[in-house]
């Protein structure tokens, strides 16, 4: 095993936290020399490897759980962002305290998104920041980049794109529960001389980045979802049908 070239691919594909087993099938290395060559770079390389534990499913090739991740991204559209540091990246989702089963739910999806790593939970006033903390994140958002996002463009990779065709509604879910609301106002009627009281809901997702609201208009319209522009960053649902929907596979935010 002289040929530079394939130390090289399997020191490579060894940093970004492919099993030696893994490595040395792929590439026909015996295992042996995969954890020798290993042992040697990590020694000299520590930081290049991912922390023991965290399986970033981009790297290792297999793509994360669909269900889980289409519900994450919707919820990093809508209020996350990701502290990129030369070592360690950040992911922070900013949830509201009124709503703690949101806040259980980011963080169980983070988990479930990139397992082994790191989750915590940061209180500032009226809110929490659910931080999950990983080099892996930039590599299953990769959206991120310098400034606020509104002011870049935001577009899905093809693999972000099939995962939220497959699982729409965990998608709208986690732009709802960032980003949206869920409102019941009345009104009165007159009907045959008597005047009643009369209660109807709306959904509105409200985002600064038109971006993001065409995402959000593009998962609508993939479960047939019927929605109109209440104002330039304000996106309402008010038909009967598609307020059951909603309310189906949505409903109030706890
Ligand atoms: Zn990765």
């Amino acid at each position: 095993m002289n040929n530079p070239d394939i130390k090289l691919r399997t020191i490579t594909m060894c940093r970004t936290g492919v099993s030696n087993a893994e490595v040395a099938r792929r590439l026909g290395v015996p295992k042996g020399t995969v954890g020798y060559w290993k042992f040697q770079d990590r020694a000299r390389h520590p930081d290049l490897y991912p922390p023991a534990g965290a399986k970033c499913p981009i790297c290792l090739g297999t793509g994360p759980t669909d269900r889980p991740y289409s519900y994450l991204l919707g919820q990093y559209l809508g209020d996350g962002h990701i502290i990129a540091k030369p070592r360690q990246h950040t992911l922070s989702i900013t949830c509201c305290d009124d709503y703690p089963v949101i806040m259980d739910d980011t963080q169980r999806a983070m988990v479930r998104v990139l397992p082994g790593a790191n989750t915590t939970r940061v209180r500032r006033t009226g809110c929490t920041d659910v931080k999950s903390y990983s080099a892996h994140w930039t590599c299953l958002f990769p959206q991120h980049g310098p400034g606020m996002k509104h002011t870049r463009e935001i577009e899905l990779a093809d693999w972000q794109s099939e995962i939220v065709e497959s699982h729409p509604w965990e998608f709208i879910r986690g732009l709802i529960h960032s980003d949206g609301c869920r409102i019941t106002n009345w009104t009165e009627k007159v009907i045959a001389g008597e005047r009643k009281r009369y209660e109807y809901t709306r959904y509105f997702f409200s985002n600064v980045s038109s971006d993001i609201r065409g995402l959000y208009c593009w998962a609508l319209d993939l479960v047939g979802v019927e929605w109109r522009y209440a104002n330039w960053r304000n996106i309402s649902v008010a038909k009967k049908n598609s307020i059951a929907l909603m309310d189906l596979h949505v409903g109030p935010k706890f």
